[in-house]
């Protein structure tokens, strides 16, 4: 998959050169190109945003470089993405869905927000990460990012999918690794007996409990 990502703000997207993310694109499972918005303005200052037409607090992303740094890089396949708190809420399942996609572009809004025009010059899926505003588009995008990349294909292994948060509408069990006894705080013995139903049954039944606990609007 190839990821486009339009800023003003490249630096933001240091994340993307570590860990899982970095050894992906260094497998060829992953490819991440940054843009600079700002090398396409024609403003004779590179200018990018400016004052809302009505008057109102702040600045707005200007339309013109939006409009050629997109152009810059859409192909007929191309799927964009505009993380906005006026979007679909973002979930797992929209990682899920996004995951298949063979190019996104991600366009990062930021100050007060766009220009309305970008959302009738292109085809356009508004996200949200959550009811609340950010500063800006790029930590949205990097959350968006980071949770599609873990379903594209060789990213994680599929087992890791299959029995974590949310996979089956519940939130994971605990875990625990060694050693067995610390400050004297001891593993279950179920997870030390090796007998693989009893583990799954164990598991099960705390996910259960956790979800009822912590998140009970998941079962319902
Ligand atoms: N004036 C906008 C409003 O009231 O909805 C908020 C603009 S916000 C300060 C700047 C940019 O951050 C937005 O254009 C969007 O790209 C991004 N952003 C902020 N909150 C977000 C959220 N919850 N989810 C996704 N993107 C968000």
């Amino acid at each position: 998959m190839k990821i486009d990502i339009l800023t003003l703000f490249p630096e933001m997207f240091a994340p993307l050169k570590s860990s899982i993310l970095k050894r992906a694109e260094e497998n060829g499972l992953l490819e991440f190109n940054i843009v600079n918005i700002r090398d396409f303005s024609k403003d004779k200052h590179k200018k990018c945003d400016d004052y809302p037409f009505g008057g109102g607090a702040g600045m707005l992303m200007t339309v013109q470089p939006l409009y050629d740094a997109i152009k810059s890089v859409k192909k007929d396949n191309s799927k964009i993405i505009f993380p906005s708190p006026r979007g679909r809420v973002f979930c797992q399942n929209v990682a899920k869905e996004l995951s298949k996609f063979e190019h996104i572009i991600f366009v990062c809004g930021h100050y007060e927000g766009v220009d309305e025009r970008v959302f009738q010059l292109f085809d356009i899926d508004e996200i949200s990460i959550g009811d609340y505003v950010l500063t800006g588009g790029e930590l949205p995008a990097m959350v968006i990012i980071d949770t599609l990349s873990r379903f594209v294909d060789g990213v994680i292994k599929r087992e890791s999918l299959d029995c974590e948060s949310f996979s089956n509408g519940l939130l994971e069990y605990p875990q625990y690794t060694r050693p067995s006894e610390f400050q004297g705080l001891k593993v279950p013995e179920v997870l030390l007996s090796g007998n693989h139903q009893e583990v799954e049954k164990w598991r099960n039944d705390e996910s259960l409990k956790i979800t009822k606990q912590k998140r009970a609007d998941l079962m319902e």
